[in-house]
């Protein structure tokens, strides 16, 4: 598979400002801070972390909702990080998005046969296409067409997430960033968007950028996973190779927080100590030092970079793991 997106050295740093007449910046926070992955044509990564790692923003940034403060995001063979104007605009037809919010990101005043059409009428689509393609995609996502003339707060979140995710398919998208679009629904449910998704990839060849603070929810539908920590990436890896062999501390406290339905495979449960530090003042070193529970002098001065950590496609970046050489990945 080749690669669909490559992201290289991503930056989003916010300025803080001070003084109400002139502000000065006194400082920035970052919330992506060099981050740097692929995605292949097809496939879904699954991006983890707690609320505040950058996720978000890492998805917000490739799509050019926020301008990048630095690095490349290289789609298709082009840096599209500083396009603008009508290159962005086209853009938007290829990548899409998808909210976790299905409440908040839906129009209220707008019936759903409105909401779908909306991105196919900023893009021209004729109005004969634009009913067929509703009612297909309706029934495609799983819901009848019938229901086409309610307005969004007639639904469960569930279903509004299913207009949702209709409304990212009306352009023929190749690549959707899926941004927590679970999180906000019951357990059960969330199980039948999730497999909706994978149905969907199949059928449209798509690839997912599938955001989430929680691993066991993209364990199912990931080809790979990438652990973010403070706006970095600290471990990278095929999905099974990951989960059954976690390299850095972080990706192995977090795991070991998901309750285990077989005893054999129940890991020692690893308690984070202390908070998420502040993205705005970082630990120097390795930016998890603070509550690393084998953080070492090295770790608090030295900033451990990702390395290859086993013979498949794994990397990690911790002082304590030793790189494996001969590495495909
Ligand atoms: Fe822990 Fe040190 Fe590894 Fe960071 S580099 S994860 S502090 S052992
Ligand atoms: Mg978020």
């Amino acid at each position: 598979m080749s690669n669909l997106l490559e992201v290289k050295n991503l930056k989003k740093h916010f300025p803080i400002k001070k003084g109400a007449i002139f502000p000065k910046q006194v400082g920035a926070v970052k919330a992506v801070d060099g981050v740097s992955f692929h995605v292949r044509k097809g496939e879904t990564l699954g991006l983890v972390g707690e609320s505040g790692c950058g996720k978000s923003t890492t998805g917000r940034a490739i799509l050019n909702l926020i301008q990048p403060s630095e690095g490349e995001v290289i789609y298709k063979g082009e840096d599209i990080s500083h396009y603008k104007g009508e290159k962005l605009r086209k853009l938007r037809q290829d990548i899409q998005i998808i909210f976790q919010d299905p409440y908040a990101s839906l129009n209220p005043r707008m019936t759903v046969e409105q909401i779908i059409a909306e991105p196919m009428r900023a893009f021209g689509t004729p109005k004969k296409e634009r009913e067929e393609k509703i009612d297909y995609l309706l029934d495609v996502v799983g819901l009848s067409s019938y229901h086409k003339h309610r307005y969004p707060h007639e639904f469960s979140g569930g279903q509004r997430q299913r207009i949702g995710i209709a409304r990212a398919l009306t352009l023929d998208p190749e690549l959707i960033i899926c941004d927590e679009p679970v999180s906000a629904l019951d357990v059960s449910i969330q199980a039948q968007v999730i497999n909706l998704m994978e149905d969907l990839q199949k059928e449209f060849d798509l690839t997912f950028i599938f955001i989430a603070h929680d691993l066991s929810v993209v364990h199912h539908i990931s080809d790979r996973v990438a652990v973010m920590y403070l706006g970095e990436i600290v471990e990278v890896g095929e999905v099974e190779e990951l989960y059954a062999n976690p390299k850095h501390p972080y990706t192995q406290a977090l795991l070991s927080a998901i309750p285990e339905a077989d005893p054999h495979l129940k890991r020692d449960r690893m308690v984070l100590e202390g908070d998420l530090p502040s993205p705005s003042n970082p630990p120097a070193g390795c930016k998890f030092h603070t509550r690393c529970p084998f953080a070492e002098e090295i770790c608090r001065t030295e900033h451990p970079e990702l390395k290859d950590v086993s013979t498949g496609d794994h990397q990690a970046a911790c002082h304590l793991v030793k790189e494996v050489v001969g590495s495909n990945g």
